[in-house]
């Protein structure tokens, strides 16, 4: 399968800026993006953020406001804390760590992290684990249980340290990703094109639609949000969350209506819905007016919002009530 699987990554493996490189911060910073985050929204961010901080050097003294800008939009902005954590160090460390257990040592560096710079930048054999995986696995198997149990999990994690290409382990570990990604996808596979349709069993018991089989998660908790957009001569209210903040720490923020008892709604803007983890907000946007301004809020300038960091569902607000004027 190994041999198959190679060949088929090899001459039809998606050009992507992160595999024409060796250099194990880049190779980093594009795990770091790509976890939680499709491939296609990824791209414009890796090119912005690495002509940005070119090394890790720069993204170690880069000030946090142009870090945070650099990454909204991506959403899990403690990632964007913890690269740059990560980054000083590495500085302080004098170079990369070269080992699966050093880069498991670095802030945000998890198994999946740490086993792909490993094996792609360094050519160490250790397997990666990640949904795409999982799932190629689990079908070639016919894996009937549950792919989410820790069961499940720990003996697919030990059947790609099994398959992995000792000598081309980070071939070998994107290889199985790609397949996921392309072939092996959640709806519909592409079985008639797989690689490795003659070892899956899947294929061969007609189960491919079937698996993997996941047990139930908790649906989607619903909430409502009304915001308020305030413009003035250019500026618009905004308060800004805390250093402290366990979300977004220190992005700029729309009002909710309930912030502003006094504000006096003058029209709606629109509605939008806008999911961050396990939580679907339905977010109403209304132009309002208010007559002074309480503490903890502030004017911004529209023009200066580019480059502080703002909040996906600020923008997204915004980008309605310009909308509806
Ligand atoms: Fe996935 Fe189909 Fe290939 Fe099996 S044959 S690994 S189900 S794409």
């Amino acid at each position: 399968m190994g041999r198959r699987l190679l060949a088929w990554y090899r001459k039809h493996k998606r050009d992507l800026p992160w595999r024409r490189t060796k250099d194990p911060y880049r190779i980093w910073i594009s795990e770091i993006m790509l976890q939680q985050t499709r491939v296609a929204a990824v791209l414009p961010y890796y090119a912005r953020f690495l002509e940005l901080f070119p090394d890790v050097q720069a993204l170690a003294r880069a000030p946090e406001h142009t870090l945070l800008a650099a990454w909204a939009g991506l959403g899990y902005y403690s990632r964007a804390r913890n690269v740059q954590k990560a980054a000083k160090q590495i500085v302080e460390l004098g170079e990369f760590p070269r080992t699966y257990s050093s880069l498991r040592e670095l802030p945000g560096v998890g198994e999946y992290t740490a086993a792909a710079v490993a094996s792609i930048a360094f050519g160490l054999p250790h397997a990666v684990m990640d949904g795409n995986v999982a799932r190629v696995l689990s079908r070639v198997t016919a894996e009937g249980g549950d792919i989410r149990s820790e069961r499940v999990r720990k003996r697919l994690r030990g059947l790609a340290q099994l398959l992995l290409d000792p000598k081309q382990p980070g071939d070998f570990n994107q290889a199985l990703m790609e397949l996921g990604a392309t072939v092996c996808v959640p709806k519909r596979p592409l079985c008639e094109t797989c690689p490795v349709r003659m070892h899956c069993e899947a294929r061969k018991q007609g189960l491919e639609h079937q698996l993997p089989v996941r047990g139930a998660q908790g649906s989607a908790d619903q909430r409502e949000k009304k915001l308020l957009v305030i413009e003035k001569g250019g500026a618009v209210v905004f308060w800004q969350r805390t250093a402290e903040s366990s979300r977004l720490a220190e992005f700029w923020e729309l009002p909710e209506r309930e912030q502003l008892p006094h504000a006096k709604v003058t029209g709606y803007a629109g509605v939008f819905r806008h999911t961050i983890v396990n939580t679907t907000y339905l977010v109403e946007v209304s132009r309002a007016t208010l007559r002074s301004l309480p503490s903890g809020f502030r004017w911004l300038a529209k023009s200066s919002l580019q480059d502080i960091p703002v909040s996906t569902t600020a923008k997204k607000a915004l980008a309605i009530y310009s909308r509806s004027k």
